[in-house]
């Protein structure tokens, strides 16, 4: 019986031979929940958006599921609880005390997502009591609490950065939890990337143990769109929009030299989506290189075969490179070990700089006059505020959170298939969503730059496999398929 198996997520049951393949399991416990029911009618019940809504609060059972195209008859996969209010919550409004806190590195919108979670907060469900954490979880221990107002973060979305600053490094668990249940906050909500919600997960996890009535409430932040399972982070938008920027001036100073070369370095340290949309917005860029898709430099097909060649059929290129991409080539060339950063991070070698060398080097020993112009716009991106569809996005998923958490979850909030979902932490932490170079999106860009693929028939293959494999999203321990009646 599939309802006596306590899931963290998903459970499959298969309808009906050789049709439609497996649906959810209509009994998951997709994330965790505070262990009493919700109890108290949800404020927003008397709000004037309430009245305008067919149906305004989301039934409990619905489910977004991960793959919406799949093949006949193969497994649906994984669903996620779908956001959004609940007809009851599990806390009353005047007991509710929130924290919000950010961490990592800069992202456009992180301004926006405060701002609304501390109007959604105190407009849809009277919240008054809310504090800022400063400089990221470290904070919880070190710093004073700021006391937010929908006054005080009024027009905050219009600055980049984090108006509660933000630091790497410096989660100490225990501290974090004897400082939320010393001050009683209930709620937690938790801005920032792939560290950050390791680190959400970390102080969920130790409020389970210690049985504290708190909703931990994550709102993952990434600029690289690296985050798994969700559609796409907030401020990712906003980046490819400035990256075409940098690439429309490496394109003016290219076109203005004899044989010029524009390079520009994008954010991408493991995932080249950034480049990879920068260059299919552009169209003026000629050769785009993530750290998916390797490449080599000299030879038959190499990366200076084919500048070589687009100079001389155009008299001018643009490049763009994500920071990830390469890395091997150039610790290949330097002896430099691995550094790591204040949150263990591996330190990237800066590839912009290496690739200008290369390129220059390589053309000095042909004789051939050319220039290279490198242009890092990678800081300036991350600091600027969101634009209109991330500011939209940033609003949207504030709701999300603050529906959830006052519903007594604890998640990762985050758009799957364009739906909001609350995803277990564990699951978008697990794994790093890449560009996949098996994939249409990546052909659509060489057919579009006209650049060499730079892989072998082998590496196409096993590129092919690794996909294949990943694809498959495995039963749930203890779980057979279940034939449904
Ligand atoms: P980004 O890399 O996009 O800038 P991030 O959230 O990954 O964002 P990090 O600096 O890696 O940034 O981590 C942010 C915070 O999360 C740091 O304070 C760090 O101590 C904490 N953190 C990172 N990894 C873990 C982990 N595995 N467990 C607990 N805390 C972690
Ligand atoms: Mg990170």
């Amino acid at each position: 019986n599939a309802s006596s198996v306590s899931l963290a997520d998903a459970a499959y049951v298969k309808i009906s031979e050789g049709d439609f393949g497996y649906v959810l399991d209509d009994v998951p416990h997709l994330v965790d929940h505070l262990p009493d029911a919700p109890t108290y009618p949800n404020p927003l019940q008397d709000h004037p958006a309430y009245s305008t809504v067919k149906q305004y609060f989301v039934n409990e059972d619905d489910t977004v599921p991960q793959k919406v195209v799949v093949q006949k008859s193969s497994r649906r996969g994984v669903h996620f609880r779908r956001a959004g209010p609940r007809q009851r919550v599990y806390f009353e409004s005047d007991e509710v005390k929130a924290c919000i806190v950010t961490c990592g590195g800069l992202c456009p919108g992180l301004n926006t997502v405060i701002r609304e979670l501390v109007c959604g907060l105190s407009h849809m469900y009277n919240v008054s009591k809310i504090y800022g954490i400063q400089n990221g979880y470290k904070g919880f221990y070190s710093s004073n609490y700021l006391t937010l107002t929908p006054k005080s973060v009024d027009d905050i979305h219009k600055r980049g950065g984090t108006v509660l600053g933000t630091s790497r490094g410096g989660h100490d668990t225990k501290k974090i939890v004897d400082n939320i249940q010393d001050r009683g906050i209930n709620q937690v909500y938790i801005i920032g990337g792939d560290g950050t919600q390791k680190g959400a997960y970390e102080i969920f996890k130790e409020i389970r143990k210690r049985g504290l009535k708190v909703s931990v409430a994550g709102v993952p932040k990434t600029i690289d769109n690296d985050i798994a399972i969700i559609d796409k982070s907030f401020g990712f938008d906003t980046a490819v929009e400035e990256a075409q920027r940098a690439i429309d001036s490496a394109h003016v100073e290219a076109c203005s030299a004899e044989n010029g070369i524009g390079l520009v370095k994008l954010m991408g340290r493991y995932s080249g989506f950034i480049a990879m949309y920068a260059t299919l917005a552009s169209r003026d860029v000629d050769c785009c290189l993530i750290p998916e898709s390797p490449f080599y430099m000299d030879g038959e097909g190499g990366l200076l075969q084919y500048v070589e060649k687009r100079l001389k059929e155009n008299k001018h290129m643009v490049i763009v490179v994500a920071e990830g991409a390469g890395q091997d080539l150039i610790a290949k060339s330097l002896s430099a070990s691995e550094q790591q950063d204040a949150s263990g991070n591996k330190l990237l070698l800066d590839i912009g700089l290496w690739l200008t060398h290369k390129i220059k080097d390589h053309f000095k020993s042909k004789k051939m006059e050319m220039t290279i112009k490198y242009i890092d716009p990678t800081y300036m991106i991350r600091a600027i505020p969101s634009n209109a569809s991330d500011n939209v996005y940033c609003t949207l998923l504030a709701h999300s959170a603050i529906h959830g958490a006052m519903a007594g979850y604890s998640f990762t909030v985050g758009n799957v298939n364009g739906r909001h979902a609350y995803i277990p932490f564990y699951r978008v932490t697990s794994t790093r969503n890449k560009v996949k170079i098996t994939d249409r999106m990546w052909a659509r860009l060489l057919s579009s730059t006209n650049q060499p693929s730079f892989l072998s028939q082998k590496d196409i293959d096993e590129a092919k496999e690794t996909d294949r494999t990943a694809n498959k999203p495995p039963l749930p321990s203890g779980l057979s398929h279940h034939v449904a009646n």
